[in-house]
């Protein structure tokens, strides 16, 4: 055998291969199934002779032979006692060795000392056991139920992973005390050995364990010290900020607060979201124009030359600012009333504001608030949650980047109010000179001076104007335009200036009146001039784009043709004044959109005398539309109207246009003209617009909104305009050359209106035509 010893007792596979093996195991099987194995002195040798083998070998007993497909055999060999090989005898014939062998005996003493031996033995191979995991613990077990030291002993030798030639030691002891005393020598120096590797084993596990650690812990201190490296990035931050803050030389508060600011942000990690909150708000704090302020240029004929140069008209206007401007002049510091531009929309409220910024060398800056509902959109948001603003108001004094700029609150009628506070009470604040000197904003929580900012205000109409901010308003009315105001509007202004917005020189395009007018008239249809603006910059849009193709070798003179062709469609057709007809009259209306007319008519059908009101009349016109019934009714007989009239008709009063909300008294006049009309069947006379309120008895009362009806009716191709007589102080405002054309006429009673509408037949018998007064 090679590299194993078999010991007595013990039961051992082996592969078998050498010729002269499997011969010799077959001549075995044959006898007494008995072999003596004996181990080779060196592995390496093929062939063995007798000198190459131990003395000392195993007679054993093959329990189970297999043959393999290549020949060779697996057996399994059971030691039965040592044996000593006194003679060789190789019979080359059969091809096996054949040996006498000596059986030697042992002897079996279970002397006290053999005991203890065997108990330490037992002890120690259990530890070697625990040492060396390829040995089963079973055997341990087994180990304890051997009575006999010789057994004992061959099992731990047999189990013992040591070298070959120590277990031929082991086997050619025969003493079994002796060998037992061998065994524990074995034992013990293979624990110590064992323990050795063990200890060794956990020293390189400790050593791999330590560099992976530090492997692990280096990896966290690249990490610290980049996080360190930016700390040091946002110290230099924090360092810059703090130059910053010196630099912008803040008022005190806001100095105090940001360096408050910076010291918290310091102690904060660089990122997180609550710096952010700080960063924002110190950028904010420093983009302010804390300081900036524009000299005034308070040069009288310069500003009205400005103002003269950007509107057309506007006198009035125009008049108020050079005042402000002599005052603010005298008195260097201003405390006046707020002004307030009521007026339709496209009248330029808007542009006389940027106008008056450019008179007096101011920054202009802007703040609508139509639709505002919330307090803080005026006064900002506090700073207690990320992607909160500073109000709308510090935003513009940002955008103005001086502390002095003419701000325009535009649109103050559009504000609303609701849960989250009143916009009007904040605007307050901000217009109130008392209080504006230290304006606090919730963003900011500093005060920032207000006093000097030249506030304008402005409305399509008073109504809607909480009461509290109308008290500080200066209002300056700006109405509609008349078709020759809007002629000259295009003419001056609005057609160079979109020349030039498109690229085109004023010379290049030339739009006569009579092309202006066909615009005028039969494309817009306001009281301002913002549409008629679009279209210009449409007719301009167009001619820049035909010159593009072909750049024109003479000006490009405008027919209303080509109005037509590059317009398209009218939008309004100009004759929109209806023939007057039997019940149905035409009124006139005042809104923010500045002066309509409205078609009345009244239907009447068998019924018992009701009246039904349609066209979405708001209460008061509808009151009115029933005041004038009454009246009519205990005035029927002077009209020829009979009583059954009241009780076997119904009539009906529609107002078209149905869509848009009407509301108001000033219809009353025009009511009751369409219903005597409709009752006695007189037709109302063409072209004859009216306004006026009448009370129950038909006194016809003044209204509001003269000058913007008389344009309407004018625009509408009205020639007659009964009004009432309270309203003759109103004329003076009213274009001249709306006058030439629109024939005013004052009226103080219902009968005068009817016998001027219907006619001098409707009058009743004995009663004049009251004198008309044409103005
Ligand atoms: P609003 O603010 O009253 O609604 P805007 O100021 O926006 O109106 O005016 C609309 C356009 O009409 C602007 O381009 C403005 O310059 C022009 N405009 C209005 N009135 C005049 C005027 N009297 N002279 C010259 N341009 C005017």
């Amino acid at each position: 055998m090679r590299d194993l010893v078999v010991f007595p007792r013990m039961v051992v596979p082996l592969d078998v291969s050498r010729v002269k093996s499997v011969k010799a195991l077959e001549e075995a099987m044959a006898a007494q199934h008995l072999v003596f194995v004996a181990s080779q002195k060196k592995t390496e040798i093929e062939d063995p002779q007798e000198d190459d083998l131990f003395q000392i070998g195993t007679l054993a007993k093959i329990l189970e032979l297999l043959k393999m497909p290549n020949g060779q055999l697996k057996i399994l060999v059971e030691g039965q006692s040592r044996g000593k090989a006194l003679e060789f005898r190789s019979i080359t014939n059969k091809g096996y060795t054949e040996v006498l062998v000596d059986v030697l005996a042992e002897s079996i003493e279970r002397t006290p000392e053999v005991q203890a031996l065997m108990r330490q033995a037992s002890q120690l191979f259990e530890q070697y056991i625990k040492l060396n995991r390829r040995i089963s613990i079973e055997t341990s077990v087994s180990l304890n139920t051997l009575e006999d030291p010789a057994h004992f002993t061959d099992v731990i030798a047999g189990n013992l992973l040591i070298k070959m030639s120590d277990k031929q030691v082991l086997l050619e002891i025969l003493n079994p005390e002796e060998r037992l005393e061998r065994v524990i020598e074995i034992l013990h120096s293979e624990i110590e050995i064992l323990n050795l590797e063990r200890r060794i084993h956990n020293r390189v596990r400790t050593q791999i364990e330590k560099t992976q650690k530090e492997y692990y812990l280096n990896e966290q201190m690249k990490a610290i010290q980049k996080e360190l490296r930016q700390k040091d990035d946002s110290t230099k931050d924090i360092d810059e900020l703090r130059e910053k803050i010196k630099a912008a030389q803040l008022p005190t508060e806001a100095a105090e607060a940001a360096e408050k600011e910076v010291g918290r942000l310091e102690k904060m990690m660089p990122f997180s979201p609550e710096s952010t909150v700080i960063r924002t708000y110190l950028d904010w704090l420093l983009a302010l124009p804390w300081n900036a302020v524009s000299t005034d240029s308070l040069d009288l004929k310069r500003a009205q030359a400005i103002l003269d140069e950007d509107h057309y008209g506007l006198d009035k206007v125009k008049e108020r600012i050079i005042e402000y401007l002599a005052v603010l002049k005298l008195v260097k510091k201003m405390k006046g009333p707020i002004l307030c531009f009521v007026g339709p929309p496209g009248v330029g409220k808007t542009s006389m504001g940027r106008s008056i910024a450019r008179a007096m060398g101011r920054q202009f800056a802007k703040m609508a608030l139509g639709g505002v509902r919330d307090e803080s959109e005026i006064r900002g948001h506090r700073r207690t949650y990320i992607g909160s603003l500073p109000g709308r108001v510090i935003q513009s004094i940002r955008k103005a980047k001086t502390k002095n700029p003419v701000l325009l609150l535009d649109e103050i009628d559009k504000m609303g109010t609701d849960w989250r506070g009143d916009p009007a009470a904040a605007l307050l604040e901000v217009l109130d000179a008392e209080q504006n000197k230290t304006f606090m904003d919730h963003f900011l929580d500093v005060g920032f001076d207000l006093s000097q900012v030249f506030f304008i205000c402005t409305a399509n109409t008073l109504a809607s104007i909480p009461s509290s901010l109308h008290d500080r308003l200066e209002i300056i009315r700006f109405s509609g335009y008349t078709e020759e105001e809007k002629l000259r509007i295009a003419h001056n202004h609005l057609l160079p200036k979109q020349l030039k917005e498109h690229g085109l020189e004023a010379q290049d395009v030339l739009v006569p009146t009579d092309a202006m007018r066909a615009i005028i008239r039969d494309y817009t249809r306001e009281a301002g001039v913002r549409s008629l603006e679009r279209w210009i910059a449409t007719l301009c849009r167009k001619t820049a784009r035909s010159f593009a193709d072909t750049p024109p070798a003479e000006p490009f003179r405008v027919t209303v043709k080509d109005v037509r062709r590059l317009l398209g469609v009218p939008e309004y057709s100009t004759e929109k004044a209806a023939d007057n007809k039997v019940g149905s009259s035409t009124g006139l209306a005042w809104t923010e959109h500045g002066g309509e007319t409205l078609a009345i008519e009244v239907a009447k059908m068998p019924g018992k005398g009701k009246l039904f009101l349609t066209g979405k009349l708001g209460d008061v016109m509808q009151e009115s539309a029933h005041a004038a019934l009454s009246f009519i009714r205990s005035n029927a007989k002077k009209w020829h109207i009979k009583e059954s009239f009241f009780k076997t008709q119904d009539y009906h009063i529609h107002v078209p246009e149905g869509a848009t909300p009407k509301d108001g008294p000033s219809a009353g006049t025009a009511i009751a003209t369409a219903l005597v009309s409709a009752m006695t069947n007189r037709p109302v006379k063409r072209k004859m617009a009216m306004t006026g309120e009448i009370t129950l008895h038909g006194r016809v009362l003044a209204i509001g909104g003269l000058k913007e009806k008389s344009i309407a009716a004018f625009r509408e191709g009205m020639d007659t305009m009964l009004y009432p007589e309270g309203n003759q102080k109103d004329l003076e405002e009213i274009p001249e050359d709306i006058k030439n054309h629109l024939k005013m006429v004052p009226v103080k009673h219902m009968e005068q209106v009817l016998s001027l509408a219907l006619g001098a037949k409707g009058l009743p018998a004995g009663r004049q035509v009251p004198s008309q007064r044409p103005s």
